[in-house]
């Protein structure tokens, strides 16, 4: 039974909202908590949002061979512990992981067993009106984040499953379906 599931695409094609909506409808999943070197949004909490931590801190894990996978993003750094999915998987509980597409191929290397879900915009456009309308970046970062973005849409074809983010609503049933038939679960 499908332990782990990484949640991959784009930043602003709406992974979190995704997510929230996704462990509200199947309450048994635990969200892995990531490291990065980005700087805390507003209202955001280091442990519950990201564990925030310095450049230096963050290549210590590196170097001790602390992450599962980690990537560098818009100039800055993303991991996931192996803390956080251990524990979890140890207590026998489904983690998810909310990633970008570089961490995605290296848990696919290591974890193959893991389940693969890449959300993608309608578009292009969609994805820009949706980064700049959320306000929690500036015009530079939105750029970089557009650029990433190109790239990341690339790769959809390497994901099993893919989930067209149009209609909230929509995209939410699509991703519940696919993650509760894994677990062998009725959403
Ligand atoms: P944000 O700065 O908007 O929170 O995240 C930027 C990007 O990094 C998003 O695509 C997000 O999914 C990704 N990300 C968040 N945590 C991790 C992680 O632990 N590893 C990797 N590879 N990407 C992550």
């Amino acid at each position: 039974m499908a332990r782990v599931f990484v949640i991959t695409g784009p930043s602003g094609v709406g992974k979190g909202t995704l997510i929230r909506g996704l462990m509200e409808r199947l309450p048994q999943l635990e969200l892995s908590v990531s490291a990065t070197t980005r700087s805390p949004r507003a209202g955001e909490r280091d442990g519950v949002d990201y564990h925030f931590l310095s450049s230096g801190e963050f290549e210590r894990h590196v170097r001790t061979g602390e992450f599962v996978e980690h990537a560098d993003y818009a100039s800055r750094r993303y991991g996931t512990l192996r803390s956080e999915l251990e524990e979890r998987v140890a207590k026998g509980a489904p983690v998810v992981l909310e990633i970008e597409v570089q961490g995605a191929r290296q848990v696919r290397a290591a974890m193959p067993e893991a389940v693969q879900v890449f959300i993608a915009p309608p578009s292009l456009q969609a994805l820009r009106t949706r980064l700049i309308g959320r306000g929690t970046d500036g015009s530079e970062e939105v750029e970089r984040r557009l650029a990433v973005a190109e790239r990341e849409l690339a790769a959809r074809d390497e994901f099993a499953h893919v989930v067209v983010n149009d209609r909230l609503e929509d995209a939410l049933s699509e991703l519940v379906a696919i993650v509760a038939a894994e677990l062998g679960d009725r959403p």
